[in-house]
């Protein structure tokens, strides 16, 4: 395992086309690992993150389960890890506070779906559909916009927005 360098808002990775995962090779496997390993001990560590963050254009995800969550699809090392994700119904309206490892400085309270279905493959290539609400769903939805180059602040006002644009750290 390995911690990768998180790749932070305004590089063009963040808003590149990502490619679906095919065949679970050794390489997916070893960026697995290292995009659990970065998750949990990066230098800010974090509860979610998507592929582009770590400069890698495919369709993946890794998600830190809270304590609560029941069932072990999906669930490899202790995360949950998906590939080719799809958030295929959401319901209900939450307002939670979001921040993002790749926007370094800002928070801000972001409505969304309170709960999510999700399908996609899990580590070893079978496919999984998952039904969360609560910071699950949210972590979901937050790293899915990733593979779409999305960020939270997105789903602000524009002038809200354009606050939290200025003050996102640079370095
Ligand atoms: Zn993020």
């Amino acid at each position: 395992m390995a911690v990768l360098q998180i790749r932070r808002h305004g590089d063009r990775v963040l808003t590149a086309r990502v490619e679906p995962v095919g065949d679970v090779t050794d390489e997916i496997l070893t960026l697995l690992d290292d995009m659990i390993d970065t998750m949990r001990n990066g230098e800010t560590p974090g509860v979610g993150l998507a592929a582009p963050q770590v400069a890698k254009a495919l369709s993946i995800i890794v998600a830190e389960p809270p304590p609560d969550h029941e069932g072990t699809d999906a669930v490899y090392n202790g995360a949950i890890v998906l590939l080719n994700p799809e958030i295929v119904y959401a319901t209900g309206h939450t307002i939670i506070e979001e921040g993002c490892l790749s926007c370094r400085g800002v928070t801000a309270e972001v409505e969304r779906p309170s709960h999510v279905v999700i399908k996609g493959l899990d580590r070893d290539g079978n496919a999984v559909k998952l039904e969360v609400e609560g910071a699950l769903a949210r972590i979901f939805q937050h790293e899915v916009d990733h593979l779409h180059g999305r960020f939270f602040f997105d789903h602000l006002n524009p002038i809200r927005r354009q606050l939290v644009k200025a003050r996102i750290r640079r370095t």
